[in-house]
């Protein structure tokens, strides 16, 4: 599906909802988290509607590759270039927003394994 009325994300890429965004290129968009859990959180997400990382990556691997060069760009322009991406997937592990996004958190040490 290209892009979901219904979808918030949807509608910050297409700039109908405003956000706080940090770049863009015609595939992709980077906006700071509403609520961020590091100093540095920006979400990285196509502008086409996947419910998932695993729906992109067959639907449009490109895209899935321009999404981790951008969050590369974004950690590096916005912070010391150092950065954890994550795709949460799935409700059980904490997908809240069902259009693919990743979080590239970075800013501050970061323990291992994730809670
Ligand atoms: O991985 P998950 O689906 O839980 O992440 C969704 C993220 O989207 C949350 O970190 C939430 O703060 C963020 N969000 C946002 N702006 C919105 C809605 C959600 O930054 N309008």
């Amino acid at each position: 599906m290209a892009q979901d009325p219904d979808c918030i994300f949807c509608r910050i890429a297409s700039g109908d909802v405003p956000a706080d965004v940090v770049a863009r290129t015609d595939r992709v968009v980077a906006f700071r988290d509403l609520d961020p859990q590091a100093p540095l959180h920006v979400l990285v997400v196509p502008v086409d509607h996947h419910r998932d990382v695993p729906a992109l990556a067959a639907a449009d691997p490109e895209a899935l590759a321009e999404l981790t060069g951008t969050a590369a760009r974004v950690a590096a322009e916005l912070g010391d270039g150092q950065f954890r991406f994550v795709f949460n997937t799935g409700a059980g592990v904490g997908q809240s927003v069902f259009h693919v996004h990743g979080h590239v958190l970075g800013g501050r040490p970061m323990g291992w394994p994730p809670g």
